[in-house]
């Protein structure tokens, strides 16, 4: 049998090193529950990035898909195939939504609401030829594509790409004063992330969301939310934007939305909105696929009962009251809705890799972010007890590092 550290050393020599993977070779997963190869078991408190929120080989996930691998997985959209109707009239119901547009990855998903918001804008709003802007928040993270790192803030994901893709306006995230300046007669669309996930999972103010609302009903402008990581669940609503009773024109759905188990990606909007969209001028050939459609409709399944939304409620509830427990103890500062946490860990103790990697060796899986900041995101299908169990490991790393 070939060992982690043999396959961890083929796979940085042969692989480009746009990541940098914690020591450890998975080799399968159950639940929150994930084995390496050497049989040694570890709690993922990371999902996917939240793309695992239902977990691991959720059955009904699973076994959607082997179905519809048995069936059909692909047509293109020159046909139309039998699981294509109920993904689109699912997730229009569970988003409140008229229509969909699937794609397959966030980043896909975000350049359709860009491209939906500019049509909308010279189509409908009336904005002169190639005047269109949009405005985004600063430590947005919203996928890799060209554009969408034209207005990254993050030089490692911006510098050195360019030429950059204009018509972009970027003010701070957090405040909606800094949005009514930004707005003008050519604003299309404010793009937002209820919740900046890669930024540390930073929560904007009380009443953000209802300004952001406000400011782009009064000036006829799109107000797209980027749900892909803080939907689905993971803050105990279906939408982060739940919490402020926000509905945004455009919703941007990803990760958890292919359970997992395949990339499956979508915006969701009115027909005023994606309405102006024609045959022939956006597509993807695998975006609404049956096997991404098949799995999407077992997600928005397990979704409508709501089981996962109270369940990261009442696991969220118990995680954010252990977290803030040690803050003053080596812990800066504590932030996240639902299960889902960043935690800042004091710079002088260790930095948020170290702490990582600590985690590891005791069999917690958690990524840092940002230098000093831990994200934990742990599948909403945890035991309370192994949740408390990996709490009290980070408490335990953080204090031996004190
Ligand atoms: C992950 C993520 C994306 C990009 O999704 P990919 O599937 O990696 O392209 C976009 N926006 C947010 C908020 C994300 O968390």
């Amino acid at each position: 049998m070939t060992t982690s550290s043999e396959l961890i050393e083929i796979s940085e020599r042969r692989s480009a090193h746009n990541y940098h993977p914690l020591p450890v070779v998975i080799h399968e997963a159950h639940g929150a529950w994930v084995t390496d190869v050497e049989g040694k078991r570890y709690l993922d408190f990371l999902s996917g990035y939240s793309s695992l929120n239902f977990g691991h080989g959720n059955p009904k996930i699973i076994e959607a898909a082997q179905e519809q691998l048995r069936n059909l997985t692909l047509t293109s959209r020159a046909f139309y195939h039998d699981q294509f109707a109920q993904f689109c009239a699912g997730l229009g119901d569970l988003t409140g939504k008229d229509m969909i547009l699937p794609m397959n990855t966030g980043a896909e998903a975000v350049e359709t609401a860009i491209k939906v918001s500019r049509k909308w804008g010279y189509q409908v709003k009336g904005v002169a030829p190639e005047q269109a802007n949009i405005i985004v928040m600063e430590d947005n993270f919203h996928g890799r594509t060209t554009t969408i790192i034209s207005f990254s803030t993050d030089p490692d994901a911006h510098d050195e790409f360019g030429p950059y893709t204009p018509g972009f306006k970027i003010v701070k995230y957090g405040s909606a004063e800094a949005i009514r300046e930004a707005i003008d007669a050519n604003t299309v669309a404010v793009l937002v992330e209820p919740i900046q996930g890669e930024a540390g999972v930073l929560v904007p103010p009380d009443g953000y969301l209802t300004q952001v609302r406000e400011l782009c009903t009064e000036n006829n402008v799109l107000m797209i939310a980027d749900e892909i990581q803080s939907g689905l669940g993971r803050t105990g609503k279906t939408f982060a934007v739940e919490h402020e009773g926000v509905v945004p024109d455009i919703y941007i759905l990803g990760k958890a939305l292919g359970g997992g188990v395949v990339p499956v990606s979508a915006i969701a909007a009115n027909e005023d909105v994606l309405g102006v969209i024609k045959p022939g001028q956006h597509g993807s050939t695998f975006g609404g696929n049956p096997l991404a459609c098949a799995v999407a409709n077992a997600v928005i399944e397990i979704l409508n009962t709501g089981e996962f939304q109270a369940r990261a409620t009442h696991l969220g509830e118990i995680m954010h009251a252990k977290l803030r427990e040690l803050i003053g103890h080596g812990v800066v500062a504590v932030r996240g809705r639902g299960l889902w946490a960043g935690v800042d860990i004091d710079p002088s103790v260790a930095t948020g890799r170290e702490v990582s990697k600590r985690l590891m060796e005791r069999g917690v899986l958690a990524k840092d972010t940002h230098g000093s900041t831990i994200r934990l995101a742990p599948p909403i299908v945890i035991s309370e007890e192994d949740l408390l169990s990996a709490l009290d490991q980070l408490a335990e790393v953080i204090a031996s590092m004190r």
